[in-house]
């Protein structure tokens, strides 16, 4: 019988490094693991591409796919919906390939509750300083969307101890090293 895949949950406030990590992951592992491509009613920043970093759909869309049950898990945030496509991760997972969401808090409780063999990362700042630093220097909200992300991650950082695993994201290399080490524990019986 084909093994099942494993779902990583990856969260942690905006600006933290999220993307970064999740992206050397995919990019070491390629064929091994695959991104849940979320779907969003937020409008695409510079440079993304829907169908690449997200789906982006109408608010009216999204509402009439939650209303289809084809949401994993979804959340408001800072404003706009965010959703994981059910089917999607579930058939990915069933052929074997792990899969990572990088989701905010309140989906990431949705999953737990509806697939309790998770694996599930947060990742947290060395300092709220650094935090802000790192947004202001992505450059990608503006000064108030900033100050919005900053105010949600002060009520995210709690949450962090619902999660099997954290990473302070000081140094890039070392919080990579940890999240490889996690995930090739996880996926250990597939390595071999
Ligand atoms: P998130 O996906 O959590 O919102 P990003 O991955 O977009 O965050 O990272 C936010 C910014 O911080 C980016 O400009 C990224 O290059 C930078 N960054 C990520 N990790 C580190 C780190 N360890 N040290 C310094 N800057 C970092
Ligand atoms: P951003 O707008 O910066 O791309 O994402 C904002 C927040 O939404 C981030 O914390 C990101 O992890 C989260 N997010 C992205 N996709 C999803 C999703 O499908 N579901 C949930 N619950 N959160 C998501």
């Amino acid at each position: 019988m084909q093994k099942k895949g494993v779902l990583f949950v990856l969260s942690g406030p905006s600006g933290v490094g999220k993307g970064t990590l999740k992206n050397r992951l995919l990019a070491e592992f390629e064929g091994q693991v695959v991104d849940s491509i979320s779907a969003t009613t937020r409008g695409p920043r510079e440079g993304e591409v829907h169908g690449r970093e997200y789906f982006f759909i109408s608010r009216q869309d999204f509402l009439e796919r939650i209303a289809n049950n084809d949401f994993l898990e979804h959340a408001e945030f800072s404003g706009n919906m965010y959703g994981t496509p059910k089917s999607y991760v579930l058939s990915v997972l069933e052929k074997g390939v792990n899969v990572i969401t990088e989701i905010e808090v309140q989906g990431a409780l949705q999953v737990f509750e509806r697939m309790p063999d998770c694996v599930s990362v947060f990742i947290l700042p060395p300092s709220y300083e650094e935090l802000e630093s790192r947004l202001r220097g992505r450059a990608t909200e503006s000064e108030e969307k900033i100050l919005a992300r900053l105010e949600t991650a002060k009520r995210e950082l709690p949450i962090a101890e619902k999660y099997q695993h954290r990473i302070v994201n000081n140094d890039l290399d070392a919080a990579y090293e940890e999240l490889r080490t996690i995930y090739l524990h996880a996926t250990k019986s597939q390595q071999m």
